[in-house]
């Protein structure tokens, strides 16, 4: 289809709340953490990542789902598999109404599973509390379905195709479509090839509305080489002065990218040979697997490396399965999981490691507030330990990011590549997000481009108005002929999947993906005239009128009778034995069941118009008993008198009847004729009104000699 106008305006008084897309965002919503969008449009709900706020636990880590139904939502697509994106996953497919479908890339699906077992166990709060249990996780596993980068899903209507965004494996954004609108929701990207990974694409065409993340707000990242000098230097100096290095990490993701880095410097500096680097992880080794199995979408680098040596079988790393294995007897370097000291083992080594100056703690991704890697970095003189006790804090702390998040620089080159009418920010902090937004809008304005930017809280929604022009195409048999100027068009009009199409009916079943049936439509009237009367009159109704007879065998009740047919759709059976009564059939549908009615009409007329119930109780009465010849002449004049009247009624409307002199008076508009019933002839001071009545009375002597036969055989 070409392609539908839109044109979102928010001035526009809104008539149509079905033309409203409506983006609210249950989590990240200003904030980093528990990342779920609801996006509304034209009956149709799809849900953007369901993750859980690293900082709480139970109920108070989910989104606001409350601020919804569950059981609306048509399609779930999960970007990646980091707990603030994948975690209430379970949660909302288990433990809520919610029937719809879930979507995410092979390798997210394959770390969703080990990864958020690993959530559950380390997670310190009760059975009674937790969201969902580790059942739970495994039957919502079986029921999410992985897709590829770069394939086109369409789910009751809705389509949408997932993009590599970089950040870690498998992180996908998604391009989805309603009812030609677009939107790209970015999920958290990054643009910057690293070791490991490609940098995110861009989807090819416009797009509408854009959901980006602004973790970094305005912030820009150290160029990569300096950053990467500065972390082993810093690592080297830790160790180097005798002290443990803790590097608390995603159990996931960017740890695989340091991991790489360490690996090599280590293998660059046989000094340090004797220092151990451990990477404490129960998921590591089955995670490993996973990455091995995903090299293909790993970067240029990485696959060439991987034909000589698996990249992924470090020299100089050892995985450390829980705390009992590991003798802490000297300098080493620790990564450990969680990321933000919440719980776990980096918690229990941090509190551990803290109180002695020579230790270090190196911080290399993004820490959501109100976590205690966040409060470390401003070095306070003391924390509280997980028993409550209070812990000095002698340690030192460094921040060197290795987050793979876009920066400003790359997120707004992206923003300017998309071109998107409207860019809703998500997952950012509130101060960050306004940096961001004004940077972004103040770019906008001297460039004179009206792009808008929205910041929503948690619970508020995003409004935007579509107005798609509707536009139906012609398909299938209709689209044979090319149309030309004023051509009527006939057919059924289908809409599916907010698509207009007109159809001939005979292409319902096989392109509408419809059932068509044919019911006949019979009905009984009764009618005491006969059939050349009733020819008459459906004749001046609906012109011409085809008649056949039926024989006996001829199906249709195995009778004599005759069949007027009209419009070609319309039977109207009249039987020569049997009572007096007419038969319509037809094939019902809205057209020809107008059309039977007015047949209705016009046979009720008949039997209701005075000069046919004459006719007809003439006819009825009509005796060939009778000896008195003379009688019977008058009375077959007198019924043809009568026959003849009803006809020019029928015609004309007023008449007046003279039955002595076998005259009948016709005025119509002002002007008279007067015809004689035994001559078939008609007089007018008006030639052409006239020659007019002449004209129907030819017709009227065809009819009335095979009523008089008919009335003979009836009787
Ligand atoms: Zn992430
Ligand atoms: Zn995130």
């Amino acid at each position: 289809m070409a392609g539908i106008k839109r044109k979102a305006d928010m001035e526009i008084p809104i008539t149509d709340e079905n033309d409203i897309l409506r983006v609210t965002c249950l989590g990240g919503g200003q904030e980093v953490g528990r990342s779920s969008i609801l996006l509304e449009y034209k009956g149709k709900t799809i849900l953007l990542d369901a993750g859980i706020h690293p900082a709480y636990n139970g109920l108070a880590s989910l989104p606001f789902f409350d601020e919804m139904d569950p059981a609306s939502i048509d399609v779930l697509l999960v970007t990646h598999f980091h707990v603030d994106h994948a975690a209430s996953v379970p949660y909302i497919m288990e433990r809520t109404t919610f029937k719809g479908r879930v979507f995410m890339t092979h390798p997210t699906k394959a770390i969703y599973k080990w990864l958020l077992s690993d959530y559950l166990r380390v997670s310190n709060i009760g059975d009674e509390d937790q969201l969902y249990s580790e059942e739970d996780l495994l039957n919502s596993f079986q029921r999410i379905e992985a897709i590829d980068y770069h394939q086109q899903v369409e789910v009751e209507g809705i389509k949408f195709t997932g993009y590599n965004a970089g950040h870690v494996l498998g992180a996908a954004m998604f391009l989805i479509e309603i009812a030609g609108v677009k939107i790209l929701y970015t999920g958290d990207y990054s643009r910057e090839e690293d070791r490991h990974l490609m940098a995110a694409e861009k989807p090819e065409g416009a797009v509408d509305v854009l959901i980006t993340e602004s973790t970094y707000g305005v912030q820009s990242h150290e160029p990569r080489l300096a950053k990467e000098t500065r972390f082993t230097s810093l690592i080297h100096d830790i160790v180097g002065r005798g002290g443990r290095c803790l590097m608390p990490v995603f159990a996931l993701g960017r740890a695989q990218e340091l991991l790489l880095i360490l690996d090599e410097y280590w293998e660059a500096h046989p000094e340090l040979d004797s220092i151990p680097i451990y990477y404490a992880s129960s998921l590591a080794k089955r995670c490993m697997a996973v990455y091995q199995t995903y090299i293909n979408m790993m970067n240029a680098r990485i696959r060439k490396q991987f034909a000589i040596s698996n990249p992924f079988v470090f020299k100089h790393i050892s995985n450390l399965k829980n705390v009992e294995q590991f003798e802490d007897s000297g300098p080493c370097v620790m990564m450990a999981s969680p990321g933000m000291l919440q719980n776990g083992l980096s918690r229990e080594l941090f509190e551990r490691w803290a109180p002695d100056k020579k230790n270090g703690l190196v911080i290399t991704g993004y820490c959501v507030e109100n976590t205690l890697a966040r409060q470390a970095m401003n070095e306070p003189s003391e924390f509280q330990a997980m028993d409550g006790r209070k812990v000095p804090l002698k340690m030192s702390v460094d921040y060197i990011s290795f987050s793979a998040h876009v920066d400003f620089t790359q997120n707004s080159q992206f923003i300017d590549d998309v071109k998107a009418p409207h860019v809703i920010l998500v997952h950012g902090e509130a101060n960050a997000m306004y940096r961001l937004k004004s940077a972004l809008q103040s770019k906008y304005s001297e460039r004179e481009e009206n792009i808008t930017i929205y910041t929503p809280k948690n619970c508020d929604t995003v409004r935007l108005h579509f107005r798609g022009e509707k536009m139906a195409k012609t398909i299938g048999r209709l689209a044979a002929k090319y149309p030309t100027e004023n051509q009527p068009l006939n057919g059924v009009l289908v809409v599916k999947d907010f698509q207009l199409n007109i159809m001939s009916p005979e292409d319902l079943n096989e392109l509408g993906g419809l059932i068509t049936t044919v019911i006949t439509q019979r009905q009984v009237v009764p009618f005491n005239a006969g059939i050349g009367l009733l020819k008459w009159h459906l004749e001046m109704m609906f012109g011409a009128i085809s008649e056949t007879e039926l024989a006996e065998g001829d199906g249709a009740g195995n009778q004599q009778g005759t069949v007027l047919r009209v419009f070609d759709t319309i039977d109207v059976k009249k039987l020569i034995s049997g009572p007096n009564q007419v038969i319509l059939e037809w094939v019902g549908n809205a057209m020809n069941d107008m059309v039977a009615d007015s047949v209705l009409a016009v046979i009720l007329s008949i039997d209701s118009s005075p000069a046919s119930v004459k006719a007809s109780s003439q006819a009825c009465s009509h005796s060939h008993g009778s000896s008195n010849e003379k009688v019977d002449k008058a009375e077959d004049i007198k019924s043809e008198f009568l026959d003849i009247a009803s006809f020019l009624e029928a015609q004309f409307g007023d008449v007046e009847l003279d039955e002595d002199d076998n005259k009948i008076t016709i005025n119509m508009d002002g002007v008279t004729a007067v015809v004689d019933t035994m001559k078939f002839a008609a007089e007018s001071d008006n030639e052409a009104f006239k020659k007019r009545v002449t004209e129907i009375m030819e017709r009227v002597k065809m009819a009335i000699k095979p009523v008089s036969d008919i009335y003979e055989i009836a009787l």
